[in-house]
């Protein structure tokens, strides 16, 4: 990609339901003085207006775009983003932003008539499969699996995984994690279908939280979560069969159930006799907020692996904020998708991007970069 002498801002730009994800690429600043104002504005902070968060534990040198920097803010307050682009003067050396999801859609009006930017929209799925593959080749620790997933302790071990050809890559399905759920199935660069998906994803988890429990924020609501017990909420099937699930002869082994599996999410107060009992009591945020991660999360595996049965694709990369600062999510993901392969004689390779909620983002900055060719 030789893009030398343009007098371009590299960014990337996606607006999701709950969040927007902007990409910038620092390559040839020293070509463009605007480009140089944005850099300097980014690296003079972490924090940008009430939401506006960069994530410099991702940021990244890559030989043909310079160095990356990833910056999130919550889709709610673009029009204090808005405000504090125009108030900074970094729309000026802005004429296109290259920009994928639905807010892109809905703020198009507002972004051109407020900045003069003008959005070109690009195909979304197309954008995250795009940002996938170029990470993939271009950052050596980009991908990895997870060992170790057994232990109470959280002391998972991250494998980073690398593919040398098309041939080991291709084909794959990509299960996105954001507010709600896509799965594609990705036969080839540019052959993406989108398969399936679900309305019982991270937006669903971060919801209910905010009704059920004092957490209001998404990292807040995982914090808690690390010190729950799910089980004081669900019901076991040992709840149902018997305290220990022992000697039953036994209807646990003829369905090839653990006692400890859970038969019923958050079912475990209807075993309560008294109706007047106060059971919000009995349970603590930590305990909801736990139980409700393990819920999407097992979900959505689920709803995977039966996609990669029916597709004869079994390598799935598992993506989107949801897995943002939620080990109690990939951990629930592994677990559960390695007990049903075993069970089912599958062999799946279950895979996870450090850079999970921006490739939507990073994939319409590199088309963008394209386009210049
Ligand atoms: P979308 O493009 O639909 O906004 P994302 O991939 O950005 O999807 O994922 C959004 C989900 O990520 C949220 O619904 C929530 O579960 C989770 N999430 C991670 N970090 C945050 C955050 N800082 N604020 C809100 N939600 C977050």
């Amino acid at each position: 990609m030789d893009v030398k002498n343009t007098k371009r801002v590299f960014l990337g730009f996606d607006m999701g339901g709950t969040l927007a994800k902007l990409v910038y690429a620092e390559k040839d600043t020293v070509f463009c003085k605007e480009s140089l104002d944005i850099l300097n504005f980014i690296l003079s902070t972490s924090h940008y207006g009430s939401s506006g968060i960069r994530d410099s534990h991702l940021e990244v040198s890559i030989p043909e775009l310079g160095k990356v920097y990833f910056i999130r803010f919550a889709s709610n307050r673009i029009s204090g983003a808005i405000d504090l682009i125009k108030k900074k003067n970094l729309h000026i050396g802005i004429e296109i932003l290259y920009a994928v999801g639905g807010g892109t859609h809905k703020y198009k009006a507002l972004f051109e008539k407020e900045l003069g930017v003008k959005i070109v929209h690009l195909d979304e799925l197309g954008s995250i499969v795009k940002g996938m593959v170029y990470l993939l080749q271009h950052v050596e620790d980009e991908c990895y699996t997870i060992e170790n997933v057994a232990n109470e302790d959280g002391s998972t071990i991250k494998i980073n995984k690398n593919f040398g050809t098309d041939n080991d890559l291709f084909p794959f399905l990509v299960v996105n994690i954001g507010t709600g759920v896509s799965i594609l199935k990705v036969t080839k660069a540019n052959d993406i279908e989108r398969i399936s998906g679900t309305a019982l994803g991270g937006g669903t988890f971060l919801g209910l939280c905010r009704l059920l429990t004092n957490s209001k924020k998404f990292d807040e609501a995982l914090d808690l979560a690390a010190t729950g017990d799910a089980n004081s909420v669900n019901m076991l099937v040992k709840d149902i069969y018997s305290g220990e699930c022992k000697g039953l002869g036994s209807d646990i082994k003829h369905f090839n159930l653990s006692g400890d599996l859970t038969a019923s999410f958050f079912a475990k107060n209807i075993m309560i006799s008294n109706p007047n009992e106060n059971i919000r009591k009995k349970v603590s945020d930590s305990d909801i907020s736990r139980a409700l991660c393990i819920m999407i999360a097992q979900n959505v595996t689920q709803i995977a692996l039966l996609n990669a049965k029916l597709h004869n694709v079994f390598k799935v990369f598992f993506t989107g904020n949801f897995l943002r600062h939620n080990p109690i999510a990939s951990r629930t993901i592994v677990q559960n998708m390695r007990r049903w392969s075993e069970l089912g004689n599958l062999n799946i390779e279950i895979l996870f991007f450090r850079r999970e909620g921006y490739l939507g983002a990073f994939g319409a900055l590199i088309q963008g970069i394209e386009r210049l060719k």
